[in-house]
């Protein structure tokens, strides 16, 4: 159902990173899209959603041990967030997150004393990195897209291929392995995927730079990523917005959730997680959702985001 004739891998070239890429795309024609007839598995530019039961989970594990992909985690757990997510976060990423695969967990905090100590598997590796803490939980938020930006610069781009950015305040429960790698990836959020498009809370004030009419889905700004090279492009375009809107004197409606709808409206996902990838218990209609792999966690922002 793609057309990526000129895609396929060249086997006469040195395994140059190019090739490499046309390889792991190549993967995606794999998907049995099919598979699922409840749920919709592939957009209209022709990206999959990654549903259970449309891939292969070992076949994407042998090519990115092939292909000897790596991965670096980025998480933010700063003020109470910490004491109340991070251990579970961390402990359960180690269960789930990933396996098999190089790992390193970038730990965004501004508390770097109490992170706590976690046994990590071979080849996998947690660097704490201090923050300030903004004394709003919106720039606090928003911030991270900055900080996103920098740590690609200044070490993610030497050392890995693809980058995952997640917040803290989730436990993972099921495999979220390398199905979930591509070039650029955006997640379907779990409230949004069901409704129709006017009901989606896309901002709506123009004068934001998140400001848009329509789009295509409601991502969830809780988990994304993709190529190192893309998720800096995508941090970096938020960051500018949110700045930009600052100057202006107006805050997009769901803050950095807002502004990556906008970048990911304007710059299409290659690869779409659906909401088995970051699920809500509390929602009832749950006839879609073969198994959850990553769930949120009880939120209590009333005691959590005062200072
Ligand atoms: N965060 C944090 N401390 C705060 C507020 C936010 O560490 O005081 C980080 C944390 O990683 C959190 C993310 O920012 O998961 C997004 O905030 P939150 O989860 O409260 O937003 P929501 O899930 O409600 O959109
Ligand atoms: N691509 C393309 N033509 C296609 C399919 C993909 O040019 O028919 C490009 C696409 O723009 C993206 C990259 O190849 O930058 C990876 O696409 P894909 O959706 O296959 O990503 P994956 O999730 O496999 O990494
Ligand atoms: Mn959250």
């Amino acid at each position: 159902m793609r057309h990526q004739t000129s895609l396929k891998p060249t086997n006469n070239l040195p395994v140059t990173r190019e090739v490499q890429l046309r390889q792991s795309i190549t993967l995606d024609d794999k998907l049995k899209f099919g598979a699922r007839q409840d749920v919709q598995t592939f957009t209209s530019w022709e990206a999959p959603i990654m549903w259970e039961g449309v891939f292969d989970p070992l076949l994407y594990d042998q090519k990115h041990l092939q292909l000897q992909s790596s991965v670096a985690l980025t998480v933010f757990a700063v003020g109470r967030y910490l004491d109340a997510y991070l251990k579970t976060f961390l402990t359960s990423a180690e269960k789930h997150f990933m396996l098999g695969l190089p790992v390193a967990y970038y730990v965004f905090t501004d508390l770097p004393e109490k992170v706590p100590h976690i046994e990590l598997a071979p080849q996998r590796s947690l660097k704490v990195i201090q923050v300030k803490k903004y004394s709003r939980w919106q720039d606090i938020s928003m911030m991270r897209m900055k900080m996103i930006s920098e740590v690609i610069e200044s070490e993610i781009r030497h050392h890995f291929k693809y980058v995952f950015c997640f917040d803290v305040d989730q436990e993972f429960q099921g495999r979220f392995g390398s199905e979930a790698l591509g070039a650029s990836v955006a997640l379907l959020h779990a409230h949004f995927y069901k409704l129709p498009k006017d009901r989606f809370t896309y901002d709506r004030n123009p004068k934001s730079k998140a400001f848009m009419e329509t789009g295509d889905f409601y991502y969830h700004a809780a988990v994304f990523g993709g190529l190192w090279e893309n998720v800096k492009k995508l941090a970096d375009a938020c960051y500018l917005g949110i700045m930009e809107d600052k100057l202006n004197d107006v805050e997009a409606l769901w803050h950095d959730e807002s502004h990556l709808n906008k970048y990911f409206w304007l710059h299409k996902p290659s690869k779409i997680l659906s909401p088995e990838y970051c699920w809500d218990k509390r929602i009832a209609d749950k006839s879609a959702i073969v198994i959850t792999r990553l769930v949120w966690a009880p939120k209590h922002y009333d005691t959590l985001r005062t200072p």
